[in-house]
This record gives C-alpha cells, structure tokens and sequence, in this order.
C-alpha cells in the first residue's frame, strides 16, 4: 500500500473521529437558561455556555443516560448530585435552538460509548419488520394504543401518545421479555422514572390479535439467552 494512501486514511479516520455539534439553550430547573455549544465526541459530551459557570465536560463514565424525547428536546442524566433534592441525580435539559438535531448519527455515536442504555422517544422506521401487532398500553388508569414492531435488531412501540413511542435496542435496552397468555406481553427496559435514578419499568401491553407461539418462542430466546 503506498505510504499516502495510509496517510489518506490516517487523516480520514481523524476526520470521522472529529466532534459533531448542536446549537443548544440549557433549560435550568426550575426557570432561567443559558445559551451554548454541546459537542459529541469519542472522549464524552462538552458543554461551552454563554455562562462560565455552565461549561461542563462529561466522560461517558460520568453520564447515567441520554434522553431524546424529540430531535430537538433531549436530557443528559449525570451522576451528580442534586444537593437540595435530597441527592437526587442530575439531569441536565437542552432544547436545540436552530440547524442539526438529536439526530440518528448523533444518539449512534452517544450508543456506542455510553456504557448504559439511552431512552429513544422516537419510534424508529423499522426497515425489515418480523413481527407487528396491534396493541394497547397499559397505564395505572387507562392505557394508550399503538403498534409494536419487532425488527432484528430494534423493536419499536408507535403510538400517537407521544409520550411512550420508543425504540429499544435488543443488546441493551431490553432485560426481559414475558407473556402469561396469548392476548398480554410485557417488556422490561431500562429507563429512568420520575426523574429517579436509572431502573428499569415495565410496559404492559395487551394484544388485540394473539401471539404467535413461535415467535414468541425465538424472541425469547433472543432476548433471555440461556445461562
Ligand atoms: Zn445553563
Ligand atoms: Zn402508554
């Protein structure tokens, strides 16, 4: 291989390396702001602010999770205490103020360096469906209706209740899997409650058509490896 082809792609994957940027405000809680520049990189997320006192620098070992609730409204939870709330961890909320979002090459660069798994809001395209069904989440009261689809890689709750759309990644943001009859399937997932630190929750979902036995036979095996 000629030396400039190695040095081509020396500098390419220096290039590939370099760190992707949003326009962000910081959303103090419970009022206030400051206006600045968050960077993604391979070393963590940086945080340059209008205001000195909030230019922060996290390692991926510092950040419990991301939250993307859209492209445009996104929480990083740190490990930091909150000192008035009883130590309760610290989430840090940022609206995008113009140009690039939250985007899929964003939350991919955050996935495959966050040691923990995000909480994805936005339900995915799905490009290869293996399984769909139409659903009814539970809540406490009620529930909300949608469509869980079951990709290889992802499965992905649609429902125009904004609020609990998600994508999970199957390697690691799902624990476990359950159905106690064919019309009922539960998911456990990790994600972060009320603003509590980093647990899991389950969603319940009643089925409006049954399970289909097979699959839920190799989902499980997917999902729940044998130890
Ligand atoms: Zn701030
Ligand atoms: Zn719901």
């Amino acid at each position: 291989m000629s030396r400039w082809i190695v040095v081509l792609a020396a500098l390419l994957t220096f290039s590939s390396a370099g760190a992707q940027t949003l326009k962000v405000r910081h959303d103090h809680d419970p009022w206030g702001k400051c206006v600045g520049e968050l960077s993604f990189s391979e070393n963590g997320i940086v945080f340059s602010s209008e205001k000195e006192e909030h230019n922060w620098s996290w390692g991926w070992t510092d950040i419990q999770t991301v939250d993307r609730r859209s492209e445009s409204e996104f929480s990083i939870l740190s490990y930091a205490d909150q000192k008035f709330l009883l130590g309760r961890d610290r989430p840090f909320d940022f609206t995008v103020l113009e140009g690039r979002g939250m985007d899929d090459t964003i939350l991919g660069l955050i996935q495959s360096h966050l040691p923990r798994p995000v909480v994805d809001r936005l339900p995915e395209e799905v490009e290869r469906v293996d399984y769909e069904v139409n659903v009814k989440h539970l809540h406490t009261f009620g529930g909300c209706e949608g469509v869980l689809r079951f990709g290889p890689d992802v499965v992905v709750y649609d429902t125009s209740h904004a609020k609990d759309a998600r994508t999970w990644r199957m390697g690691s943001a799902i624990v476990g899997v359950w159905s106690v009859g064919k019309f009922d399937l539960e998911l456990e997932v990790y994600e972060r409650e009320g603003g509590d630190l980093l647990r899991t929750r389950r969603f319940r979902f009643q089925l409006k058509e049954p399970l289909d036995p097979d699959f839920y036979y190799h989902l499980r095996r997917k999902l729940v490896p044998v130890r």
